[in-house]
C-alpha cells in the first residue's frame, strides 16, 4: 500500500467561509502537536494533551502575546485520525478573520498550507480509505439530496469495495489455477477443464460484473440529476406548476448558487434525484420585447433536457397551437400533463389521440395542489426506466468506475474467448490479470497520478 511521502505538516481552515457558531481550522502530520503547544494556552496549565480530548484555552500570538481567540482544541494522534497522522482541531469563533489570524500563525511556525482534498488524500495514501471511498467523501459534500447523502455514506462505508473484492479473490483464484498449468504443464490441474472454469468466469466475474455496471446508470442520475422543461403554451399554468412542485419541496429545494426563487430554474428533490425544473415561459418574459431570444433559449433548453413535461390546459378542447408545441418537443422523452383539473367539468379531459400514440398522462390541479404526487411518481418511473432496476443496492459506481468496470468486462470476456477456443494458459493468465488490473484501478491500488489528482482536484479547502 502506498505510503505518504513527505512527512510536512499541513493546515487549513476546515469550516465554510462565512460567519458561523464554530469554525475549525485542521492540522495534519508530525508538528500538529508541537505547533499547537506553542499557540494554544489551555486553561489547565497541567493539560496532558490526551488523544481524543478537548481542552478549553486560548490562542496568543507567541511574538507580543496578544490574544486571538477563545478555543477549544483536540489532539488526535495518528494513527486514530482522518488522515491516520497526528492531527489537531482548533475550535475557534466562527469569524473568518479569526481562522485567518491562526492559520496565519500557524504557517508562520513552518505549516504548509493544505491543497484542496489534502487531508482525505492522505487518508487515502495512508491506507485508512480506497480511492473509492474519498471519491464518496467528495459525493457527501456535493449531493442535493438526501438519498444523494445516503449512497454517498454507503459508498464510503465500502460499499463498492465489499462488492468488487469477491469478484477480484474469484480471478485471483483462477490466476493461481492457470500459473499451475503454466509451471507444471503435465499435471491435470483444473484448468484442464475449461468448461467448469468457464462457468465460474460467468457467474463470479462477468455477472457481478454487469450488474455493477447496470448500478452506475442509476448512480448517475442520483448523482448528478437531471433536469426536466416544463414546456407548454401560455396561461396553462406553467410557472403555477413550476411553483407547486417546489413549495411542496421547500425544506429539500437547493437553489442554483446565484438564483432565487423567482427564478426560472431551480433544483428540486423527486424521489431523491436532484432535477433541475426550467419552466419555459419565464425564459420568455425574462427575454422581454427580445422573444425571439427567448424563444432560441427554450429551444436549446429543450433540445438538453432529460425529460419534457408538456403541460396542456385541460379546460380547452387541444388546438393547432398545442400541436405546433408538442412537434418541438415529441423528440424528447415526454409526459404529458394536463393542467386545471378543477375545472374540468366532470373530469372530461382534451382528447389526446390528436397528439398521435400517447399512452400515458397525469392529471393535476397546479393550483389546488392536487395530483402533485402521482406526477412525482410518474417523474421517476419515467426517467429510471430503461435504466433498469437497482442492480447492487448501495453501489452507484461513477463514471471513473464505469469505464474500469467495463474494461474489466472486457478482459474477464476476453479471457472466456480464450478459454473456448482452448488458447494458451499465457495468454489466459495475461487476460485475467488484465481484468484484476482494472479492479485494482477502481479502489485506488494501482492508480496513477493522474487519476488521483483528477479525483482530489474536485474536493474543497480543508477536506
Ligand atoms: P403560464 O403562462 O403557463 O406560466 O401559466 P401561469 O402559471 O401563469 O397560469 C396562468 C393562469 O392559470 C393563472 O391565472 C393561474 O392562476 C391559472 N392556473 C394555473 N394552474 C391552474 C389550475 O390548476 N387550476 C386553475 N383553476 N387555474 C390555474
Amino acid at each position: 500500500m502506498h505510503r505518504y511521502p513527505t512527512i510536512e505538516t499541513i493546515a487549513a481552515i476546515a469550516t465554510p467561509p462565512g460567519a458561523g457558531g464554530i469554525g475549525i481550522i485542521r492540522v495534519s502530520g508530525p508538528r500538529a502537536l508541537p505547533v499547537l503547544k506553542e499557540l494554544f494556552h489551555p486553561w489547565d496549565a497541567a493539560c496532558p494533551f490526551a488523544s481524543h480530548h478537548f481542552y478549553y484555552g486560548h490562542v496568543y500570538r507567541p511574538d507580543n502575546g496578544r490574544l486571538v481567540d477563545e478555543v477549544l482544541a483536540v489532539y488526535m494522534a495518528g494513527p486514530h485520525s482522518y488522515t491516520r497522522e497526528d492531527v489537531v482541531e482548533i475550535h475557534c469563533h466562527g469569524s473568518f478573520l479569526v481562522l485567518e489570524n491562526v492559520l496565519e500563525l500557524l504557517l508562520a511556525l513552518g505549516v504548509r498550507l493544505a491543497t484542496p482534498g489534502e487531508f482525505t488524500k492522505r487518508a487515502f495514501l495512508n491506507g485508512r480509505i480506497d480511492l473509492t471511498q474519498a471519491e464518496a467523501v467528495v459525493d457527501i459534500l456535493a449531493a442535493r439530496t438526501r438519498k444523494g447523502v445516503d449512497l454517498a455514506q454507503e459508498q464510503l462505508s465500502g460499499a463498492l469495495h465489499r462488492v468488487i473484492e469477491p469478484i477480484r479473490q474469484s480471478l485471483v483464484a483462477m490466476r493461481a489455477r492457470v500459473e499451475v498449468a503454466i509451471d507444471f504443464p503435465d499435471e491435470d490441474v483444473e484448468i484442464a477443464r475449461p468448461v467448469e472454469m468457464l462457468e465460474r468466469m460467468n457467474q463470479e466475474v462477468v455477472q457481478p460484473l454487469q450488474r455493477l455496471i447496470a448500478s452506475a446508470d442509476q448512480g448517475r442520475l442520483y448523482r448528478d440529476g437531471l433536469a426536466i422543461v416544463i414546456a407548454g403554451l401560455p396561461n396553462v399554468g406553467k410557472s403555477s406548476l413550476l411553483n407547486t412542485i417546489l413549495q411542496e419541496d421547500r425544506a429539500l429545494v437547493t437553489p442554483i448558487p446565484g438564483t432565487t426563487r423567482d427564478s426560472i430554474e431551480e433544483v428540486v428533490d423527486i424521489g431523491g434525484i436532484p432535477v433541475r425544473i426550467i419552466d419555459t415561459a419565464g425564459i420568455r418574459e425574462e427575454a422581454g420585447d427580445v422573444e425571439a431570444l427567448g424563444i432560441a433559449r427554450a429551444r436549446e433548453l429543450i433540445n438538453k433536457a432529460d425529460l419534457i413535461l408538456f403541460l396542456i390546459d385541460g379546460t380547452r378542447p387541444l388546438g393547432e397551437e398545442d400541436r405546433q408545441i408538442f412537434y418541438q418537443v415529441r423528440h424528447k422523452p415526454l409526459l404529458p400533463v394536463i393542467n386545471k383539473i378543477d375545472l374540468c367539468v366532470g373530469g372530461s379531459i382534451p382528447d389526446l389521440a390528436l397528439l398521435g400514440e400517447i399512452d400515458s398522462w397525469v392529471t393535476v390541479s397546479a393550483l389546488q395542489q392536487t395530483g402533485i404526487d402521482q406526477l412525482k411518481e410518474a417523474i421517476v418511473k419515467r426517467v429510471t426506466a430503461g435504466r433498469g432496476q437497482w442492480q447492487e443496492e448501495g453501489c452507484a459506481p461513477n463514471f471513473r468506475h464505469k469505464r474500469a468496470l467495463l474494461a474489466a468486462e472486457a478482459g474477464a470476456r476476453r479471457a472466456m474467448d480464450s478459454l473456448c477456443d482452448g488458447l494458451s494458459s499465457d495468454l489466459l493468465a495475461v487476460d485475467l490479470q488484465e481484468c484484476l488490473d482494472c479492479l485494482a484501478e477502481i479502489v485506488g491500488e494501482t492508480t496513477n497520478e493522474e487519476i488521483l489528482d483528477a479525483v482530489f482536484s474536485q474536493f474543497c479547502l480543508g477536506k
